[in-house]
């Protein structure tokens, strides 16, 4: 047989991108404008995955990740106090204040713990806030190449968007020095020698501006002039960037006909959307941040979801069952040498494979009300010996959030100390069926034999239909009609027990 491996596509592009002769620096960016989710991690984690793989083919390699936080704020979205920031739209997000108070400004708030994401991840980027970008004064000849050529940009914009920019219209937003404002400005004049602009702002006010934090540029040429300013040759960057006319579209011309400068190797990435609502978006509402999913899962399984898809292909996140089965893919890839590219891109902190099911282990885990020692010694009794303790620690520390938050309803259960009153109401057949399983359960008894037993039993219940057999098994532990396999789960609970609990039961 045909042994050939497929290339890992972080691979692929990797060598694409050495074979270009450019230094590779990579590039990625997110606006702190709202919480930074497990849909812009694609972003991140797509450039790491790049950056990885050239650093193993021996190129030396920048990476840096720009966050747009120099932006102004758009919108009073819905988490934010409409009084407070209502009068503050307009200006960025680097100049106003956060909403807990606990941070410098606005743009810090969503992006500290977005940094301290990448951390648990393992992705190691330069950090490039735009605001300093731009008061740094690094920008500022890009500013005065772009307010010479603005002509040739418009050209642009008009052949590839269809849109006439309007006679008004300025590739550089001054920020109006009375009222902090972007969003009422208007450029009226520039000195590329002294570096200002001279501006007009709707609140009345009038004036020079230095080019140097008095203003950014618009974000179609903010794009291709920090290309130019960081060098930048690798990113990648979403589909709503991709599309024809597009800022990568208007980008690649502004970058060579207005920067002179040639434009990046693209990686365009499809989206995560979130199971049953579609593409995550702050603006929707519909997110779950990194921080928040990085306790539930280890960061190797956030990274794996990622580097196991083609960029192009969306990814579904679903935190319910599928995440969980997730896990235990990591876990028998890590085990196994399975898929070795997409795990050794996966790779963060160190990832100790538990080699217990998902399944099993949040069953046990239940049962065991999380005591360590407990689980330890059912894992013991059910099949899984020797397995480490520490792995399996911390696997419980994931697992209860899991369960608290985005397990299946079938899945959470209480086992009740005492015989449940459920239990009052069952029938005279349930009663014998319960009667003749304690009889034929003994200690010692794996899941395997328990379920050849709960079935051979309830063969001798031609009327009863079997699902009314099993209900008696759930409500006299669980004082619930439904639970997990029951074979498995009884040899969990202790054969004895359940014995004892189903002859009380059958009465
Ligand atoms: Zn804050
Ligand atoms: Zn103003």
């Amino acid at each position: 047989m045909n042994e050939q491996k497929t290339q890992h596509w972080a691979d692929a592009v990797a060598s694409e991108v050495a074979a270009g002769g450019r230094p590779p620096v990579i590039s990625t960016g997110i606006s702190p404008s709202g919480e930074i989710h497990i849909g812009n991690m694609r972003e991140v984690l797509t450039a790491d995955a790049v950056y990885r793989a050239l650093n193993d083919l021996g190129v030396a390699t920048g990476f840096h990740f720009v966050a747009d936080n120099f932006d102004p704020l758009r919108k009073v979205s819905p988490f934010l106090d409409r009084e407070t920031y209502a009068p503050l739209v307009g200006r960025p997000l680097s100049e106003i204040p956060c909403p807990c108070g606990e941070h410098e400004s606005y743009a810090a708030h969503f992006l500290e713990p977005f940094l301290e994401s990448l951390g648990k991840l393992h992705v190691h980027v330069d950090v490039v806030r735009a605001d300093e970008l731009y008061k740094s004064g690094r920008m500022n000849q890009r500013i005065v190449t772009a307010l010479q050529r603005r002509d040739v940009i418009v050209a642009i914009l008009k052949e590839l968007t269809g849109k006439d920019m309007g006679d008004d219209w300025s590739p550089f937003v001054p920020m109006c020095n009375a009222c902090g404002r972007m969003n009422g400005t208007r450029v009226t004049g520039f000195d590329g020698g002294q570096e200002t602009v001279d501006f007009t702002c709707k609140c009345g006010a009038a004036g020079t501006l230095p080019m140097a934090g008095g203003g950014k540029l618009q974000w179609r040429i903010d794009w291709p002039a920090r290309w130019l300013t960081l060098g930048v040759t690798v990113e990648p960057f979403g589909k709503d960037h991709s599309t024809r006319g597009g800022s990568y579209d208007t980008g690649i011309r502004i970058a060579r006909e207005v920067f002179e400068y040639e434009p990046p190797h693209p990686i365009p990435y499809e989206w995560i959307s979130l199971k049953g609502q579609g593409d995550m978006s702050s603006s929707k509402g519909n997110v779950l941040s990194i921080g928040h999913m990085l306790k539930v899962v280890p960061p190797e399984v956030l990274r794996y979801m990622v580097m196991r898809a083609k960029p192009v292909k969306t990814i579904k996140f679903d935190p319910g069952r599928p995440l969980a089965q997730l896990v235990d893919q990591v876990d028998d890839a890590t085990a196994k040498g399975r898929d070795e590219r997409a795990m050794e891109l996966s790779r963060a902190a160190g990832f100790e494979p538990v080699g217990v099911p998902y399944k099993h282990l949040v069953m046990v885990a239940q049962v065991a009300r999380f005591d360590l020692d407990r689980v330890m010694e059912i894992l013991e009794r059910t099949g899984y010996p020797g397995v480490s303790r520490t792995a399996v620690a911390d696997r419980l520390e994931y697992a209860s959030h899991w369960l608290a938050e985005f397990a299946p309803e079938e899945e959470k259960y209480t086992v009740q100390e005492r015989l449940p009153e459920e239990a009052a109401g069952l029938t005279e057949d349930q009663r014998r069926f319960l009667s003749l399983l304690a009889a034929g359960l003994n200690d010692g008894m794996e899941g395997a034999a328990i379920h050849d037993l709960i079935y051979h039993v309830s063969e001798q219940f031609e009327g009863t239909p079997p699902a009314e057999l099993f209900q008696a098994i759930y409500l006299s532990l669980l004082g619930k009609a439904r639970g997990p396999r029951a074979g498995s789960f009884i040899a969990i609970l202790g054969p004895g027990f359940c014995k004892g609990r189903f002859a009380e039961a059958a009465g």
